[in-house]
């Protein structure tokens, strides 16, 4: 146990993919190291976690290095579950927003890193244990909008696809990357003065409806599924809650001018899964709409996966909720939505039980920490969603071929849901 033994925990200001300031934790062991970086998200849900104290990450690094670093230390780093409530009782409220869930979050996933590094073992194999050998399949994020563009770019946040006819995760990623540079010469059809601009997660950010982005989707992915023999299927995130305005009870459509009704809003999303056989959509309605997702999962939940992601904000207690009232079949975890690595276990275990698909994820704001990748696998996800291109989002990906080559005779290809495979 003497190796586990935490002896040291340092805090640090540093900066995401936006460039915006973030926590990165350092945590030694007496034989092992684990530092960790927290995302953030540009589409949050109002039930997440806060991310910060009131004074910001300044006050955060200050808070790890002067009052809770000393608690920490002297701790079994392989008690995971002590320390992750060490931090929920430090900060003493329901929302971690004394200490801040982002500093939670660092200190969590360091500590399983060191861990993980103590007993010289990979951290999805420290989590996951000797039958953590299925590979995800990639959510792969090809054309963006909504907050994640600019203002011109589609009202649907994410076009998405996934290669499950892929055997491997590189040749999965492979069939990401030429569907995306095949939707990046659709595009440049549609509007000839398209200048390659990408968004957050590296998806195209072009100034094209809704339409015009599935159009050239499908395009991209007949060609490629033709070309390479792998099956491609059809995705969004709707994101509907950055759509939603809860006064007037109408989604905006900010690129037309327009608005949708809730009926008409429901109404959209079963059309356009019916025209381009889509089969993911996530948060197609806003976040309280526990009723819109039941309706949904009821008229088309048995050919799409209606997936939850602000509606559950990985909070297992939304999560049970959710399963009453039947309003997915699949849900995201977003460890930051809820803070430690024993929230986001407890997440997925409420949904697994339940029959709820976990896909694992990213944030639009990413640092350069690769533990949603071995978390994936750790946690036994059948999808990641860590969107494309751009150095923060391919090193996931690169760090799944690793794991895969670790794996080597051992992996499988995750298991997919009928949905996913018909
Ligand atoms: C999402 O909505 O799935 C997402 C990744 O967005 P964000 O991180 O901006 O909340
Ligand atoms: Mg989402």
């Amino acid at each position: 146990m003497v190796e586990t033994l935490i002896e040291d925990v340092y805090a640090r200001k540093v900066y995401d993919s936006r460039g915006n300031p973030t926590i990165e934790v350092e945590v030694a062991t007496t034989e092992g190291f684990g530092r960790a970086s927290t995302p953030a998200g540009a589409s949050t849900g109002i039930h997440e976690v806060v991310p910060f104290p009131k004074g910001g990450i300044d006050e955060a690094v200050k808070l790890v290095n002067e009052v809770i670093a000393q608690r920490i230390v002297g701790m079994d780093a392989a008690d995971q579950v002590a320390v992750d409530g060490l931090l929920h009782e430090i900060d003493g409220t329901n929302n971690f927003s004394k200490i801040g869930g982002a500093t939670a979050l660092a200190i969590s996933i360091a500590v399983a890193k060191a861990a993980a590094s103590s007993f010289d073992m990979p951290l999805f194999q420290y989590i996951g244990g000797a039958f953590a050998t299925e590979i995800p399949y990639p959510l792969g994020n090809v054309i963006g909008g909504g907050k994640h563009a600019g203002d011109r770019a589609p009202n649907i946040q994410e076009f998405l696809i996934i290669p499950v006819g892929a055997k491997s995760y590189a040749e999965a990623i492979e069939v990401c990357f030429k569907v995306h540079r095949e939707a990046g010469k659709a595009i440049r059809s549609i509007d000839g003065s398209f200048a390659g601009g990408r968004g957050d997660e590296g998806a195209w950010a072009a100034n094209i409806s809704d339409e015009d982005a599935l159009n050239a989707l499908s395009k991209a992915c007949d060609k490629v599924q033709s070309e390479t023999g792998c099956k491609v299927v059809l995705g969004i995130d709707m994101a509907a809650s950055s759509m939603w305005n809860s006064e007037k009870k109408v989604y905006v459509l900010r690129r037309e001018g327009k608005v949708r009704s809730q009926d008409e809003q429901l109404n959209y999303v079963i059309e356009i899964a019916e025209k381009y056989d889509l089969r993911y959509i996530e948060d197609p309605v806003h976040e309280e709409d526990f009723e819109g997702f039941s309706r949904l999962v009821k008229s088309i939940g048995h050919k799409t996966l209606i997936c939850g992601d602000d509606l559950f904000t990985t909070n297992a207690s939304r999560i049970r909720r959710g399963l009453e009232l039947r309003a997915a079949n699949a849900l995201i975890i977003k460890p930051n939505q809820v803070g430690t690595l024993s929230d986001a276990y407890e997440a997925v275990k409420t949904a697994k039980r339940g029959g709820l698909m976990p896909v694992m994820s990213h944030r639009s704001g990413e640092t350069e920490d690769n533990f949603i990748s071995h978390l994936a696998v750790g946690f036994r996800c059948p999808l990641i969603k860590t969107g494309i291109l751009g150095g923060e989002r391919v090193l996931k990906h690169n760090e799944l071929i690793r794991i895969e080559e670790a794996l080597e005779n051992v992996k499988s290809m995750a298991e997919l849901p009928s949905q996913l495979t018909r």
